[in-house]
């Protein structure tokens, strides 16, 4: 399997070589006439970078680098052509690199398009140009368009704000896009590296030590962080408190979400609280089932609490600087974040996990299946999830790990459920 979850990802020059990203440039190009090509700033960058342009070029395939880039700005310069290639490992620790494939709407390449990339290069099936329609490269800069993308939908904020880019690609356009809204930035780790020298680049609440302390101390309005390619955001509050990500979720929601709203299965239910009246409709687990799902339904908006958050308005790749603003301007039109997020309600959830060999997983899903549909209403969309009166349980087998993972969230009697839950599992395992 060449594509994960998360398009192609692996150890840089061990897993993701120059060789494999000659032949996705093959692949790539014997299906395209145009791609457009960015990366992000990891040491192994530009390597795989002009690796995959050769495959592009051998094929006959146009090439324009737009150079280092966030995912969501390469997403959405694909629109003007055939497809786009990002260069990057997203949120993976700096020894990581990857190449992640996109369409022109911004929605990353599905199973379908993904097997036949695999199955070119499995059949070594690509084709290469005659010596006289080999592709060539131009270069062009599309940070400006993103950024007045972005600005045309916004209006002005005056709100201090300090911007944690991690050394990642944000450092080229979240600051200057916040800047020109009006706010007075104070950047942190804005220079791009691609060893990530001053935390880890996935923005989980453990990383942003720093960032709360600098919003704190700067008394500023908020936080934001970012993730080494910026389709990630999350955020601190003005007294330096993390933001969860059901929190931001409910947050866009109620100022996106006319109609309708795409969320994954373990999204909390205070989300379907706040957002009454609008339609929730849940997905597996991960940014791609939710932008297909936003998709599929035409839906107003789509979020992850991993801070994937999807506005169909610009693109369907998740944008973390749209994101970053659209939350400034909340901020500046609705009062304080730290009220904003208190105002929501909090329902607590237990998480747990029991040990299960992989090869019993299944048999004992199917065991627990039969038992939690006694509970309540029955989804098999990921994994298994039961929603009761006043709450849900998620039961899923580890994708990882030999475990069974259970999550429970409730209104009200949650270590009950919990309980329930853990009992069943427990019995199926026996
Ligand atoms: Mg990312």
């Amino acid at each position: 399997m060449l594509f994960g979850s998360s398009g192609i990802r692996g150890i840089a020059n061990r897993e993701i070589t120059p060789e494999l990203a000659l032949k996705v440039g093959l692949a790539v190009g014997s299906l395209n006439t145009s791609c457009v090509i960015g990366r992000d700033p990891r040491t192994s960058g530009e390597m795989i970078e002009h690796a995959v342009i050769s495959g592009l070029l051998s094929a006959g395939c146009q090439v324009t680098r737009v150079g280092m880039v966030t995912t969501p700005t390469l997403a959405f310069a694909a629109r003007n052509y055939d497809c786009g290639v990002m260069v990057t490992a997203s949120h993976n620790p700096a020894e990581y690199g990857g190449m992640k494939l996109w369409n022109r709407d911004g929605m990353a390449f599905n199973t379908e398009q993904q097997n036949e990339i695999e199955s070119i290069i499995k059949n070594k099936a690509w084709k290469a140009a005659q010596w006289n329609s080999i592709g060539r490269v131009s270069q062009k800069c599309v940070v400006e368009e993103h950024i007045e993308n972005i600005l045309g939908k916004m209006g002005s904020a005056s709100l201090k704000v300090v911007v944690d880019c991690g050394c990642g690609a944000a450092s080229t356009i979240t600051p200057y896009v916040l800047r020109r809204m009006g706010c007075n930035v104070i950047t942190l780790n804005s220079q791009p590296d691609g060893f990530f020298p001053a935390r880890d680049p996935e923005p989980v609440e453990k990383n942003l030590d720093m960032l709360k302390k600098v919003t704190v101390a700067f008394e500023a309005d908020l936080g934001i962080a970012h993730d080494g390619d910026a389709d990630r955001m999350m955020a601190v509050d003005g007294r330096g408190r993390f933001v969860e990500g059901d929190k931001l979720l409910a947050l866009f929601g109620l100022r996106e979400a006319k109609k309708s709203i795409v969320v994954p299965v373990d999204t909390s239910i205070m989300v379907d609280d706040v957002l009454k009246g609008r339609k929730v409709y849940r997905t597996r687990v991960g940014d791609v089932y939710v932008a297909e799902e936003l998709k599929k339904r035409n839906a107003d908006f789509g979020g992850e609490p991993s801070g994937s958050w999807i506005f169909p308005g610009i693109s369907l790749c998740p944008d973390g600087i749209y994101a970053a603003a659209q939350l400034v301007e909340i901020v500046e039109k609705e009062g304080k974040l730290d009220a904003l997020v208190d105002e929501l309600p909090s329902y607590p959830k237990i998480q747990g996990a029991l040990q299960c060999s992989n090869d019993k997983k299944e048999n004992a899903m199917r065991r627990i299946g039969i038992e939690l549909r006694k509970m309540g209403d029955m989804s098999t969309i990921d994994g298994i999830k039961v929603d009761t009166e006043n709450g849900w349980i998620l039961v899923r087998p580890s994708g990882t790990e030999p475990k069974i993972r259970i999550t429970a969230e409730a209104r009200e009697g949650v270590d009950e459920l919990y309980a329930r839950a853990e009992k069943t599992v427990k019995e199926a395992l026996l």
